[in-house]
């Protein structure tokens, strides 16, 4: 329990806490119910409790550990998430620098005001780039402008699910040749904002109104 911290971003890569997943796993407090089952389970040989993550739905080890303050995932992933976000190869693909971003949008929490700006600059990020041809390097000045003088945001409802792939698919990857893992952060990436295809025309307004406002 003396590990529990809340974390902020922007930089969730650096404020993550890292947390040993290895110890007894135990958990009392289910994350909320956001469109995947968060009940606790009991599964495999050893009987150990599995929590899903309420973003992206990936059953892991319940255990009592790092959250975030408004970011909507398990402990187990959002620790998973903390690691790789400092030990993920790039593997010669630019969309590595997006992976933070797709895993904010595929963990948005609930309706509250931080959360909701989290979410839109984070899909404004993945749009810039995956449709508007931002080159990766370019996205972090260009987030503070949006920053500077943001869209008027709204809550999206986050689609069922959040995307193909989980941070388990990319830990696997990890291992795998460069060509494979390439192509898992590709995958990860365009599939979580493919994902959000039905409100692809609001954060495309949201990008108009933060170009035309410069
Ligand atoms: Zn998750």
């Amino acid at each position: 329990m003396g590990n529990q911290r809340a974390t902020s971003e922007p930089d969730a890569r650096i404020e993550a806490r890292r947390q040993d997943t290895g110890g007894a796993a135990h958990v009392v407090h289910p994350p909320l119910h956001l469109g995947h089952d968060t009940r606790l389970i009991v599964a495999g040989p050893d009987a150990t409790p599995l929590l899903a993550c309420p973003g992206c739905g990936e059953r892991l080890a319940a255990i009592d550990g790092a959250v975030h303050a408004y970011v909507g995932a398990s402990s187990a992933c959002w620790t998973r998430f903390a690691e790789l976000s400092t030990t993920l190869p790039g593997a010669g693909t630019p969309l590595r620098r997006l992976v933070t971003d797709a895993y904010m949008v595929q963990h948005p929490g609930v309706p509250e005001r931080r959360a909701t700006q989290s979410v839109g600059v984070h899909l404004v990020a993945l749009c810039l780039v995956l449709e508007r041809g931002l080159p990766p390097d370019a996205l972090s000045a260009t987030l503070q402008r949006v920053l500077a003088q943001p869209p008027a945001w709204r809550w999206l409802e986050p689609p069922v699910p959040n995307g193909p792939l989980t941070m388990s698919d990319l830990a696997t990857a990890a291992s795998l040749p460069p060509p494979a893992l390439h192509d898992a952060i590709n995958g990860y990436v365009r599939g979580v904002w493919e994902s959000w295809a039905v409100h692809h025309d609001v954060v495309a307004r949201w990008v108009d109104a933060c170009v035309a406002s410069r």
